[in-house]
C-alpha cells in the first residue's frame, strides 16, 4: 500500500512536470507568416550573385520577347530544357536542373520542418516577361526563380520585411546555390524570390546541364 502511495506520488509529480510543458509547446506554434524585418543585406547571399539578364542571355539565349507579362517562351534551346514536376509540397514548371534541385529542397524541409513543408506554395516559376518595374528580362523568363507563398499568402515586395517561413526557407535555398531576392537593393526587395545565382548557372553551364 505504502510503496503504491510512493508510486503514485511520483507519477503525479511527473506529470505536474511534464504535461505543462506540452501544453506550452502547442500554444507556441509558429506562425510561418509572421512578418519580420529582412536580415541584413551583408549577412545573406554569401558568395552567391543575382545573375543579370545579358549573362542569362550569353548562357541561354533570348527566351522570347520582352513583354510586361508572361509571353511564350519560344527560344528552342531553353524549351528542351524546360520540365514540369511534382516536387512535394507543389507542381512546378522550371528549367531542368532547378527543378531537381529544388526536389531537394522541399525534401529536406519536409524531413526538418513538416509545419513549414505544408504551409509551402508558389506564385509561379517560368514567365517570360521584364523585371516588375525593370527593363530588361526577369530570371522567371528561362524557369530558374521561383516565388513562394506561405500558408497561400504572399509576400509584400520592397517593404524591407519577410516572413518568418521564407526566412527559415531561405538556408535551404543558400545551400543550393540560389539567390534570395531579399538581398536586392531596399526599393526592389522581393523576399518571396528565389533565383539561381551567376554562380550556379556558371558550374551548370561548365557541367553540360544547361
Ligand atoms: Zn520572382
Amino acid at each position: 500500500m505504502k510503496s503504491n502511495r510512493i508510486i503514485s506520488a511520483i507519477f503525479g509529480t511527473l506529470s505536474l512536470l511534464v504535461l505543462p510543458g506540452i501544453a506550452v509547446k502547442q500554444a507556441h506554434a509558429i506562425d510561418y507568416t509572421r512578418s519580420i524585418p529582412t536580415p541584413a543585406r551583408g549577412s545573406i547571399n554569401q558568395n552567391l550573385t543575382s545573375p543579370d539578364a545579358e549573362l542569362m542571355i550569353r548562357l541561354l539565349g533570348r527566351p522570347g520577347r520582352l513583354t510586361e507579362n508572361c509571353s511564350d517562351l519560344t527560344n528552342p534551346q531553353v524549351k528542351r530544357l524546360i520540365v514540369t514536376k511534382d516536387v512535394g509540397p507543389l507542381k512546378v514548371t522550371g528549367l531542368k536542373p532547378a527543378i531537381e534541385a529544388l526536389d531537394r529542397i522541399f525534401a529536406q524541409v519536409k524531413q526538418d520542418k513538416p509545419d513549414l513543408y505544408k504551409q509551402i506554395g508558389t506564385a509561379g516559376m517560368l514567365c517570360v516577361r521584364k523585371v516588375r518595374g525593370g527593363s530588361n528580362f526577369s530570371n522567371h523568363s528561362w524557369g530558374t526563380a521561383i516565388d513562394i507563398k506561405i500558408n497561400r499568402e504572399l509576400d509584400e515586395r520592397g517593404d524591407g520585411k519577410t516572413q518568418v517561413g521564407l526566412n527559415e526557407l531561405y538556408p535551404y535555398f543558400h545551400r543550393e546555390g540560389f539567390y534570395w531576392g531579399a538581398g536586392y537593393s531596399r526599393a526592389r526587395e522581393d523576399s518571396m524570390h528565389f533565383e539561381a545565382s551567376e554562380e550556379l548557372m556558371r558550374r551548370w553551364k561548365a557541367q553540360n546541364r544547361i
